[in-house]
């Protein structure tokens, strides 16, 4: 393993100050990710700092505009749990990883996770862009059944993998950023990339930033939410295909609707199509929501070995606006 150092930050001003001046420095959490990342030879940072002993980084908080403030440093399994959350975005995280990781893993690193993309991951230096810019990508004609089916490129066809992330995009969340400029906010559908011809970059974030916060808008349409999972296997398994959905209804009619999909992309795939086309329609009316969910489709491109998610996905995004509604 390549070595590293340790160390502990001890302020939230000298640990970007660090971050921003040697790009060979990185943050650690919760670590869930990132020793793996290490272990499999896929990030070699020569130093650690860790972050865990920042103040207030692990609050969560309801803000006076209704919406909930939550820390980078929550672990998930505390998100999770928290009441405020459970009653206004009914959203369960409990879907996420195993019972072990998410009381380890930090929000905050939940988001900037790496796909879970074989090549990716494998330390017999496959043909991998994202690994290793400019060797290739493996998986464009390899084994692609788990890959993208939107906004890929000949560079890069990986999908994200985390579950917090659709959920907090269909929710219209937003990244509190810090950095060496000052504070800024990052829309959820913002701050994730497709990978076009620089796939080694997952998101928008530069050395120096520190996430600060992730803020949840009181919307809603939250409170009647949905995320449905479907994986190869039942425990402990990335998705093949997910769906958060968030939706207000009008009397027997959907009112409005927020909805995106995880498995499909770089990034949490926003189904804007759909969004618009679903408002108005009937609750009940099966068909006619199917055929408004699938104007979000008409642009999927499916590799040689994951046609399967075209229809698949459709199908998740029906049902999961379907038990949203029924919670309305
Ligand atoms: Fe690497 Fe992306 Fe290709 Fe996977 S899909 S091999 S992560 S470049």
């Amino acid at each position: 393993m390549h070595p590293f150092t340790y160390s502990r930050a001890a302020d939230p001003a000298a640990a970007i100050a660090a971050h921003a001046q040697d790009p060979h420095l990185a943050f650690i959490a919760g670590g869930t990710d990132l020793l793996g990342l290490m272990k499999d030879g896929a990030a070699l940072p020569d130093r650690l700092l860790d972050i865990n002993g920042l103040p207030d980084m692990e609050r969560i908080e309801v803000l006076r505009d209704g919406g909930v403030r939550i820390g980078p440093l929550a672990r998930m399994s505390d998100v999770a749990a928290d009441e405020e959350i459970r009653r206004r975005f009914p959203v369960s995280l409990l879907f996420a990883a195993s019972g072990q990781l998410r009381n380890m893993a930090s929000m905050g690193g939940n988001i900037m996770q790496r796909t879970r993309c074989a090549y990716f991951r494998d330390e017999d230096d496959l043909p991998c862009n994202k690994r290793k810019p400019g060797s290739g990508c493996a998986a464009r004609h390899g084994l692609n059944r788990l890959h993208a089916i939107f906004g890929w490129s000949d560079e890069c066809v990986a999908t994200h993998p985390s579950d917090v992330a659709v959920a907090l995009s269909a929710l219209d969340a937003e990244v509190v950023v810090r950095g060496r400029s000052g504070e800024r906010s990052i829309s959820f559908t913002g701050f994730h990339r497709l990978p076009g011809n620089t796939p080694d970059r997952d998101n928008v974030l530069d050395r120096g930033d520190l996430i600060v916060a992730i803020e949840v808008p009181d919307r809603i349409e939250g409170r009647a939410s949905h995320y449905l999972k479907v994986r190869d296997r039942e425990s402990y398994e990335f998705a093949l295909v997910s769906a958060a959905a968030a939706v207000a209804t009008n009397g027997s009619r959907i009112g409005s609707v927020r909805l995106a999909m995880g498995g499909v992309a770089h990034k949490p795939w926003r189904l804007t199509a759909a969004e618009s086309a679903l408002r108005g329609i009937s609750l009940t009316d099966v068909q006619a929501l199917r055929t408004a969910i699938a104007t979000s489709f008409v642009d999927a491109r499916p590799l040689a070995q994951n046609a399967f998610k075209v229809e698949l996905a459709q199908r998740v995004a029906l049902r999961a606006v379907q038990i949203a509604v029924a919670r309305a």
